[in-house]
């Protein structure tokens, strides 16, 4: 993720957090400020927030360090105002190591919550009805352990529920992936998400707002990460010779601009490979071309505006991998080589077209 801060590593996982954090903390002690409150009022609302963040590093250490038991190691944790994330490598293979992987984060919060219930002070630990009705109770020394406690709670209730992309829809899935092939566990799992996010949103409209906006947050993130994982379903298993287009359109690198006039007409494509004696000098788009007609009239060859900085893939290479490095890359076509040889390209609108094919298959 761009703009985050690298806090250094953690067990060997690296720990960033995105700029918007430190807004948020920005934010809580000009509130904090506004309503009153002294320094070291403030100063102990800051350490609050901070050690929510804390509980939330821990919980996703949990999703890591049980990831690394079934070998699959974590990239990174990022810490974002809403929550964190662990960029796990890959989900593992077995239905009941993902559940475990999934599991292992909320255990988390309930042993964090379970080491500070028998230090709460019953009859100090509350926070004033009038107040917690608020955005933020003020966190003083007597409820500051009753809060943490809380919000541990709520951490484990929030990520229980059973949709993408809180652990509760992976649990789900990974449980009816035991009965079922994974993509049609994925698509039930997904749906449920769905259903309850709608049940939530009215449950907001009649009783508390605050489910309203699990409801909302739920069904938009629940509805990309649905997409995501069931695309990733798909291609888990495929290789990159499955979904490549063969029979494409090249040009030679010495061709003029203007003799191809006729031919990016009657080509579908959007982006041309450039290849001498079967092998790829790099790759035109017929917006550069365009813009070449217009600007030269073409007089130039095709080798004076070719990009020649582009990554080739191997017919045998795992779609799934193939997919999410697309998807962080200005480039739109890959030349497919095998043994210094242009065997097909993959482009974004093949892999779209494979995945359509296959869900139509297996669905
Ligand atoms: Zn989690």
């Amino acid at each position: 993720m761009r703009w985050s801060l690298s806090l250094g590593r953690i067990m060997g996982i690296r720990l960033m957090v995105h700029w918007t954090f430190f807004l948020l903390i920005a934010w809580v002690v000009l509130v904090e400020y506004s309503r009153g409150n002294t320094i070291s009022g403030i100063l102990l609302t800051t350490v609050y927030i901070l050690s929510i963040f804390a509980c939330v590093v821990l919980h996703e250490m949990g999703h890591a360090l049980m990831a690394r038991k079934f070998y699959v190691p974590t990239k990174k944790i990022t810490l974002l105002p809403i929550g964190g994330v662990a960029s796990l490598q890959r989900i593992p293979e077995q239905p009941k190591q993902e559940l475990l992987v999934a599991v292992a984060g909320p255990l988390v919060n309930v042993i964090i919550a379970a080491i500070i219930f028998p230090f709460l002070d019953p009859l100090t630990s509350y926070i004033p009805e009038e107040e917690a009705s608020g955005a933020f109770a003020a966190i003083t020394m007597d409820n500051f352990w009753f809060a943490l406690f809380s919000i541990n709670i709520i951490l484990v209730l929030f990520n229980l529920i059973p949709a993408f992309p809180m652990d509760g829809g992976r649990m789900l899935r990974s449980i009816l992936a035991m009965k079922m092939n994974r993509l049609k566990a994925t698509h039930i799992a997904s749906s449920i998400g769905q259903f309850l996010a709608v049940l939530f949103f009215f449950a907001g409209l009649f009783f508390n707002p605050f489910l309203l906006l699990i409801g909302v947050f739920v069904f938009f993130g629940a509805r990309g990460e649905n997409i995501m994982v069931q695309q990733y379903e798909i291609l888990r298993g495929h290789h990159v010779h499955e979904a490549m287009l063969t029979g494409l359109q090249t040009f030679e690198p010495d061709t003029p601009i203007k003799e191809i006039t006729q031919q990016i007409l009657s080509s579908c494509d959007d982006t041309f490979l450039v290849v001498e004696n079967e092998e790829t000098i790099g790759w035109v788009t017929r917006n550069e071309i365009i813009k070449e007609l217009r600007e030269n009239h073409g007089d130039k060859k095709i080798s004076e505006i070719v990009s020649n900085h582009y990554k080739t893939l191997h017919p045998d290479e795992k779609l799934s991998k193939v997919m999410e490095m697309m998807q962080g890359s200005k480039q739109q076509v890959y030349p497919v080589m095998e043994e210094n040889k242009l065997k097909g390209v993959l482009n974004f609108a093949s892999l779209q077209r494979f995945i359509a094919v296959q869900s139509a298959l297996n669905l």
